[in-house]
């Protein structure tokens, strides 16, 4: 079977299943599976493949067809400037938190050296983003899964970064260290409803852990807001991606926890996402 022969039948078959991109998805498996960039295969096809790489590629086309989200197949999702690497333990890296990387950089000066915490970092794709454009910051990432931060350890590796974050598996709740000049997070705050209401992709394939805010959505950001009130500096940052309807509620948690509120700032899709306040 040749490059252009196996593209046909690998389409074919995300075409049945009515996966969104299937010939995008198809090209991006084969150019995984053979180790070369989408454009060679263009160039080249009428090359065979050999039988392991058949074999290989219908088991990642059988991987899409049940809806496992291609940063989970090719093992990496590009994010704000840089390429991370991704598995089932984390949840895929989403351009409406790039929103959170631009706000942050705006209360980081650049000549300044202060302390950070990432709460619930995942695959490490907030804080690395943040470190490479402020390298004279420090960060602590914490997250409640051991899966979660080794995955977080590979990008600050990655990146060159593992002498400046310090990565520690705990739960939000048991974290002591205080004086942070800035703390980011974005926590799970999907509802119980809207979990169930989730795309095939997102729902059986990304963590609950990484999503599920509680029967109300509120239950991690909650503990975010409560226990940055502790963790902060006075004058700290605190922030926040939140989901779209959850502003004004979250406003009146901030207030509430003596948070001042800086701005609010909508997502690609006009959403509001992201919550800046500060710590009197
Ligand atoms: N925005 C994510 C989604 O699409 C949710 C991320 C989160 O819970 N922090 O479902």
């Amino acid at each position: 079977m040749n490059y252009n022969e196996i593209l046909k039948k690998g389409e074919n078959l995300l075409k049945k299943n009515k996966i969104k991109n299937p010939y995008l998805d198809t090209e991006l498996i084969l150019s995984k599976v053979i180790n070369r960039k989408r454009e060679e295969i263009l160039l080249n096809i009428d090359n065979k493949l050999k039988n392991t790489d058949i074999t290989r590629f219908k088991s990642y086309i059988l991987r899409r067809q049940q809806k496992e989200p291609m940063a989970y197949i090719l093992g990496y999702k590009y994010f704000w400037k840089y390429k991370f690497v991704t598995n089932k333990y984390v949840l895929i890296p989403r351009p409406d938190t790039e929103l959170l990387i631009e706000q942050t950089l705006k209360y980081l000066p650049n000549d300044k050296s202060k302390k950070i915490l990432d709460i619930g970092t995942g695959s490490g794709c907030i804080v690395v983003s943040v470190l490479k454009e402020r390298p004279k910051c420090l960060a602590t990432a914490i997250d409640i899964s051991i899966k979660a931060l080794n995955v977080a350890k590979t990008n600050a590796k990655l990146h060159q970064l593992e002498n400046k974050i310090n990565f520690i598996n705990i739960d939000i709740d048991k974290y002591k260290s205080s004086n942070y000049d800035l703390i980011i997070s974005n926590p799970p705050y999907v509802n119980s409803i809207d979990l169930n209401r989730l795309d095939d992709d997102i729902k059986f394939h990304e963590p609950k852990l990484a999503l599920s805010g509680g029967s109300d959505g509120l239950k991690e950001i909650k503990k975010v807001i409560i226990k940055s009130k502790r963790l902060l500096k006075i004058n700290g940052k605190l922030i926040l991606e939140i989901g779209y309807k959850q502003k004004n509620i979250s406003i009146k948690i901030l207030k509430e926890n003596g948070f001042y509120i800086n701005k609010i700032s909508k997502d690609l899709s006009r959403k509001d996402r992201c919550i800046v306040s500060t710590k009197l």
